[in-house]
């Protein structure tokens, strides 16, 4: 049997067949929205919000002008005019609640909204949604300011634009699964606009698959050195899903699993579809939840039990984030439009696009799939069914081994089964299901049981 590395992008078939799945190609038309994407638009976006004086959740939301409030109402009437190209499959609304005084972060009533932007999926079988955001909300020293300029140019300016981006791009895309677009407000006062919609997301049962979040992405320097780097994004997930229960904790300890949770599944395939459709960019792994003293939007929904990512520039500059706008010692203080990088911010929207569409195009994952381990021996027997929705046109096994990172090794197979000479005690394996275009599902572990199912 002849099978070859995965990072020269040829794949081994099984059937011998010959199959478009047996070389890793881009789909033009994912390739052809990324040509879409525009340093120059983000730039204006970022510029637009700067405009809007403070965007602290506190903030004015009655003045036409400034404040949040009319930050929130300009990201509304973007996406309510790229809806028009949508043949009325994109809706857009700002999702409103009220939130009293709390003690901490909140000193009076405040009107909250979040901004959203939904691409209903044109398979009505298929309930599956993929989810993109970022943080409107600005912040100065102090959190409890409302009225200094709080230009969150970068933080989160560059997530926020990167919604309005990959929204505009995507609005006359036709998937059969559901893209929402998400602006939260309230992110710098604890995460207050995702606490609210990840709690509604799990009382609502939302089939909500994936979250990429993006905050702080598009400035490539850190504060202690002038190294550029504008070749690199992280994408932060956490290993041990937090809300796994002890049992389950148990089988994860058994098998190996601990480097595999839902969100690290999610971080492993935006590394492999972002550099696979982007040009002079690496995704960086970094196996934690998020960085040291700081939070994002993605961890409500992790902690709700959704695959949720962090995506961040490779260095921040702490002198241009929850900052007062002012110059001290020569050195310039604030979070400015003047301080990005609108080529890298392009690049890192592109891997959010690239990742979204891959799997809003993709069948579901394969069910059932099952690892057998009834008898000893030295080679391993996978099977599975077929997805929920979408249909596959065959099924990649992925195989590392246990101490590796990424994926060595991608079997394709249009069986539901197979057969493969490496012993199970030795790599971890899944199965993904792909379409008839090579868009892959999200791999799913096998579960391990004595008897065969189904
Ligand atoms: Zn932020």
């Amino acid at each position: 049997m002849k099978s070859v590395f995965l990072s020269s992008l040829f794949i081994l078939s099984i059937s011998g067949k010959t199959s478009a799945q047996e070389i890793v190609k881009r789909d033009p038309l994912i390739s052809g929205f990324i040509g879409q994407i525009s340093s120059d638009t983000l730039s204006a976006y970022v510029k637009k919000l700067v405009t809007f004086g403070t965007r602290s959740t506190l903030s004015n939301t009655t003045d036409p002008k400034t404040g949040i409030g009319a930050s929130r109402k300009w990201v509304l009437d973007k996406f309510l005019e790229f809806s028009k190209k949508s043949d009325g499959r994109m809706t857009a609304y700002l999702d409103k609640w009220t939130l009293e005084p709390d003690g901490r972060r909140i000193d009076a009533k405040i009107e909250m909204e979040n901004v959203m932007a939904v691409i209903k999926g044109t398979d009505p079988t298929d309930n599956r949604i993929f989810m993109v955001s970022g943080h409107i909300d600005s912040r100065v020293t102090d959190v409890m300011n409302r009225t200094s300029d709080a230009p969150g140019a970068n933080d989160d300016g560059s997530g926020t634009v990167a919604v309005i981006e990959l929204a505009r791009v995507l609005a006359a895309s036709k998937f059969p699964a559901t893209v929402i677009f998400t602006v939260f407000s309230g992110e710098e006062q604890g995460l207050l606009g995702a606490n609210y919609l990840a709690k509604k997301a799990k009382s609502e049962n939302w089939n909500l698959v994936a979250l990429l979040n993006n905050d702080i992405m598009g400035s490539n320097n850190s504060n202690e050195t002038n190294i550029i780097d504008n070749t690199r994004v992280r994408v932060f997930s956490e290993g041990i899903p937090a809300f796994e229960t002890d049992k389950k904790v148990g089988a994860i300890r058994q098998f190996g699993y601990e480097n595999d949770g839902h969100s690290r599944q999610v971080a492993r395939y935006v590394k492999e579809i972002g550099e696979r459709y982007v040009d002079n960019l690496e995704v960086v792994m970094i196996y934690r939840n998020d960085r040291f003293l700081r939070g994002g939007d993605h961890t409500p929904f992790v902690t709700e039990g959704f695959a949720a990512v962090r995506m961040s520039e490779m260095n921040e500059n702490f002198l241009h984030q929850h900052q007062d706008l002012r110059t001290e010692n020569g050195v310039e203080y604030g979070d400015l439009h003047k301080f990005m990088d609108f080529e890298y911010l392009r690049k890192n929207v592109a891997v959010n696009l690239a990742t979204l569409a891959n799997l809003a195009f993709a069948p579901a994952v394969p069910e059932d799939v099952m690892i057998d381990v009834q008898g000893l021996g030295n080679a391993t027997n996978l099977h599975w069914s077929a997805p929920k929705q979408g249909k596959a046109a065959g099924y990649y096994v992925l195989m590392r081994e246990t101490h590796q990172s990424f994926w060595q090794k991608k079997f394709y197979t249009e069986n539901l089964e197979l057969k493969l000479p490496y012993s199970k005690d030795n790599y971890i394996f899944a199965v993904q299901a792909v379409g008839a275009k090579g868009h892959e599902s999200l791999p799913v572990l096998p579960r391990v049981n004595a008897a065969r199912r189904n």
